[in-house]
């Protein structure tokens, strides 16, 4: 007997952030669309600094004023040279004022920020449908494609959005070939509580084996990203909570006094890689399908979200068919140079830290400094970290309101 197979206009395939927030934005388009989410076993316990356009997309698919209600601003980004090389940059502070804007963005963990999403998706149950099942086989031919999940269901699209992660199965039934490579580093995650508090600064401090980062969360509690080799990320991840605290306290010069561990440690391997293209016929990359960075000038998800937002910019230009040729191409020309650049940024600063060659430490030294020390060059980095070609361009004229300035954005009274 043959299953049945049943109609839809999109599949996203992948529960993740990308994936949910890119079937949001397409059903609130108006496709019909089926989100396939299988349950994760374990609570993600990073959280995201989402930043410029990654706001404006959640915006617009209602999202900003809870955002804004759970998460901290980031309002000062400071990158203290602590590596202890001969040639070290002096420290050096953005400050989101200098664009005149009253934040960077919003840092929210991410399991806080699945459940908004979540609970956005359920809301839209009239065109957005969510299954379970993993999806096991997809093929794809000229006219549209075929998803198979786990228990034998069916569904026939116009296009597939792959946003299943770094090893994705649409990726790879679509002939989209992949590069990728290894860190010799892993990156111990956790959040703490501190005695003093953060006024919303982040400080990332730059070590031989990465950089190890403090971002604000609501209140006197900040969550840590802090790279280092493997064998350093194990031992720090069987330290007693008490020991953990000193260290990771010492490590940041007692800058927010004594801390508290408040959450899990969690640890992951670090790697790169990055898809040919972001696009094929009937399907499209969004987020780890497409392209993985280190954890280093929060680059991943951001890019995540500036992929669905492309996405569902060029599906609502092709209605009768979202998976066109032309809506593909329009949606991989859109999103090919903003991952290639960022991919060879944000490698580039990660390998010029663990350099033992001179040259490249008198480089890094030399390219912050310059930073620093330069109003126009550190005011054009900001801009451009923001949102991809707005160095020069400007940044646009409402990111402040999405932005949230003010109250509305601010219930953190620390
Ligand atoms: C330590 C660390 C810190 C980070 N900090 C930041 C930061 O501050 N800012 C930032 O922008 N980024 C950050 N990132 C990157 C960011 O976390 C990732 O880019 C993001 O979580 C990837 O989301 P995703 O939805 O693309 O992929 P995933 O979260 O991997 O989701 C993929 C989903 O697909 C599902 N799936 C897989 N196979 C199938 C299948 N066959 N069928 C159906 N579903 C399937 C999986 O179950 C999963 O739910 C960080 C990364 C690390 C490692």
């Amino acid at each position: 007997m043959t299953a049945r197979v049943s109609r839809r206009e999109i599949a996203v395939v992948g529960g993740g952030l990308s994936g949910y927030a890119t079937a949001i934005g397409l059903a609130l388009e108006g496709f019909d669309t089926l989100l396939v989410a299988p349950a994760t076993e374990r609570t993600d316990g990073r959280s995201t600094a989402l930043i410029g356009e990654s706001i404006a997309f959640l915006d617009r698919i209602g999202l900003a004023d809870p955002i804004a209600e759970k998460g901290a601003r980031l309002a000062t980004m400071r990158i203290v040279d602590d590596t202890g090389r001969l040639f070290r940059a002096p420290t050096a502070e953005f400050k989101a004022s200098e664009i005149g804007l009253s934040a960077f963005g919003i840092n929210i963990l991410n399991a806080d920020l699945l459940e908004l999403l979540q609970a956005r998706a359920t809301a839209l149950q009239d065109r957005l449908s969510i299954v379970s099942e993993p999806v096991v086989d997809v093929t794809v031919e000229a006219d549209g494609a075929t998803i198979e999940l786990a228990d034998g269901a069916m569904f026939r699209v116009d296009l597939v959005v792959g946003a299943d992660g770094r090893q994705s199965i649409v990726r790879r039934r679509s002939g989209i070939t992949v590069r990728e490579w290894r860190y010799e580093q892993s990156a111990v995650v956790l959040n703490f509580s501190h005695r003093l508090p953060h006024d919303h600064v982040s400080t990332e401090f730059h070590t031989r084996n990465g950089p190890f980062t403090q971002v604000p969360l609501p209140g006197r509690h900040s969550s840590l990203v802090w790279v280092d080799t493997p064998d350093a990320a194990e031992t720090a991840r069987d330290l007693r909570p008490d020991r953990l605290a000193e260290r990771i306290e010492r490590r940041m010069h007692s800058i927010l006094g004594a801390i508290e561990i408040t959450s899990e440690v969690q640890s992951f391997p670090l790697g790169g890689a990055r898809a040919s293209r972001m696009a094929a016929s009937r399907v499209a990359l969004v987020g780890e399908a497409g392209h993985v960075f280190p954890p280093i000038g929060a680059q991943g998800l951001n890019l995540g979200l500036r992929d669905a937002a492309s996405l569902v910019e060029a599906a609502a230009t092709s209605r009768d068919d979202a998976g066109s040729k032309r809506t593909l191409e329009r949606y991989d020309r859109a999103r090919r140079g903003d991952v290639a650049t960022r991919t060879v940024g944000v490698d580039l600063l990660n390998r010029s830290l663990l350099a033992g060659f001179l040259p490249s430490q008198f480089g890094r030294a030399a390219g912050l400094a310059a930073l620093s020390g330069i109003p126009v060059l550190r005011r054009f980095a900001i801009r451009e970290g923001l949102s991809p070609g707005a160095g020069l361009r400007g940044l646009p004229r409402d990111l402040d309101d999405r932005l949230g300035v003010g109250p509305r954005l601010d219930p953190d009274p620390s």
